[in-house]
């Protein structure tokens, strides 16, 4: 099973595959966290990457492109993947196209979580991320047990600098141009079910289990 979560910053994309991925046993590829571990390490790929996302930017193309078409090709894909933040272009999405009909494999579904803006500014400023295992929390909305301690490994939480205001207005702009045109492109193909995401995360996640299982 190949699926895409789609939607903009904030929409729950991660909280929703971390659920997903367990559940379903499905790799999880997200290409933020990728560049984020990238940057963190102090790779070429993160210092290409570490000014475009410090701004809000999308990195370029075929930097993500590359990324992704190597991680789908690991032999732990075969079961079935999960992306989330990619593809975010037209130009990614008919890469994908072709990375996948040349491994014969068909995307099964794009999920699309849409949610309101003033609600996503909301989700976004207030998002704290575990630095160990990733894990992703909200001061109001999905708090931990213990302030500032993941529930699931203790580790410490974060915000992440591009959850500032600034930079979230503009990864909101850079969404609505650059990615949103993907939503049509993934209509036409028949492939897209779209959710309501102003919902609780566990009435969300319901109903996309409820559109997976009806694909098995
Ligand atoms: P994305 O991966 O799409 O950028 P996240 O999954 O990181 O979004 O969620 C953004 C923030 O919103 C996080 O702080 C998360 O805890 C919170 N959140 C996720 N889903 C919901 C929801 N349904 N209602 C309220 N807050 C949510
Ligand atoms: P995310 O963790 O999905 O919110 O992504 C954080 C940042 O990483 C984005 O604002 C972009 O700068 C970069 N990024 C992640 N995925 C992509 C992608 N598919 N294409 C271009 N840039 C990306």
């Amino acid at each position: 099973m190949l699926i895409i979560l789609l939607g903009p910053p904030g929409a729950g994309k991660g909280t929703q595959a971390e659920r997903l991925v367990h559940k379903y046993r499905l790799v999880y590829i997200a290409t933020g966290d990728i560049l984020r571990g990238a940057i963190k390490s102090g790779s070429a790929l993160g210092q290409q990457a570490r000014q475009y996302m410090e701004q809000g930017q999308l990195v370029p193309d075929d930097v993500v492109v590359g990324i992704v078409n190597e991680r789908l090709l690991e032999p732990d894909c075969e079961g079935g993947a999960l992306l989330d933040g990619f593809p975010r272009t037209v130009v990614q999405a008919r890469a994908l196209d072709q990375v996948l009909a040349a491994m014969d494999k068909p995307l099964d579904r794009v999920v699309h979580i849409s949610v309101n803006e003033e609600e996503l500014i909301a989700r976004l400023t207030g998002r704290r991320v575990c630095r160990e295992c990733g894990a992703t929390y909200h001061t109001k909305f999905n708090p931990p047990r213990v302030r500032n301690v993941c529930d699931q490994c203790g580790g410490e939480l974060y915000q992440r600098e591009d959850d500032s205001l600034a930079t979230v207005t503009e990864r909101l702009a850079v969404y609505r141009k650059q990615t949103e045109p993907l939503i049509e492109y993934y209509r036409q193909q028949d492939l897209l079910s779209t959710i309501n995401g102003n919902q609780e995360i566990e009435q969300i996640f319901t109903q996309i289990c409820a559109i997976l299982d009806a694909m098995e």
